[in-house]
């Protein structure tokens, strides 16, 4: 184990992080430009917590999607290069902010048990291409609007949608993590301000 982290290999969960591919809101495959890739490590402080809904999995014949979980600060950086920071305050403005970064959140949504996602108000990181293009040229007009929709106290939803992210939130609070109003996908573990930032280093 390297700084508490571990790497997450148990099959109820689908390793799918965002910033590994290149439909996500930055455009590039960030994780891949750093050596880094397709894998989700996070504190094992997490992980003890996040193993407690394999039970709720099980008996709903559910799998868990992460599309990030510890994210190496440089990537964090490249992240901030490539999106310039506005009033959405998309990213965290440094690594230090982020508790990606210190291994202590991850981004998440159910799926079947063939891994397609249940229905949510959003996409995760409220990500669509046209709003991808739009940001990395600096125009976050549309995409600040449609942030609105990633919060938790937004019902305008299909109520099948509402249910989803209230169904998560529920079972993620009772494991040990937290909600951020803002992010239907994000959880940070409790207790997050007493975890450092990782650094990372390809061995
Ligand atoms: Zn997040």
């Amino acid at each position: 184990m390297k700084d508490n982290l571990v790497k997450l290999t148990d099959s109820h969960f689908i390793i799918d992080m965002m910033y590994a591919r290149t439909n996500n809101m930055a455009g590039r495959a960030v994780y891949q430009e750093i050596g880094y890739g397709n894998v989700a490590y996070m504190h094992q402080d997490v992980w003890k917590k996040l193993l407690k809904i394999v039970p709720f999995l099980d008996e709903n014949k559910l799998k868990m999607r992460i599309c990030d979980a510890y994210r190496p600060p440089i990537a964090h950086q490249k992240l901030l290069e490539i999106i310039p920071r506005t009033k959405a305050k998309f990213f965290a403005e440094t690594p230090e902010k982020s508790n990606h970064c210190h291994g202590t959140a991850v981004d998440v949504c159910l799926t079947d048990i063939n891994g397609n996602n249940l229905l949510y108000p959003t996409e995760i990181d409220a990500y669509e291409k046209r709003f991808q293009e739009q940001v990395i040229t600096g125009n976050f007009i549309e995409f600040e609007s449609h942030l609105q929709k990633a919060r938790h106290d937004y019902m305008e939803a299909l109520p099948e949608a509402i249910e989803n992210r209230e169904q998560l939130k529920k079972i993620m609070e009772n494991i040990g993590f937290e909600s951020i109003s803002h992010e239907w996908w994000h959880y940070n573990l409790k207790n997050w301000q007493n975890y450092p930032l990782i650094e990372w280093q390809n061995n």
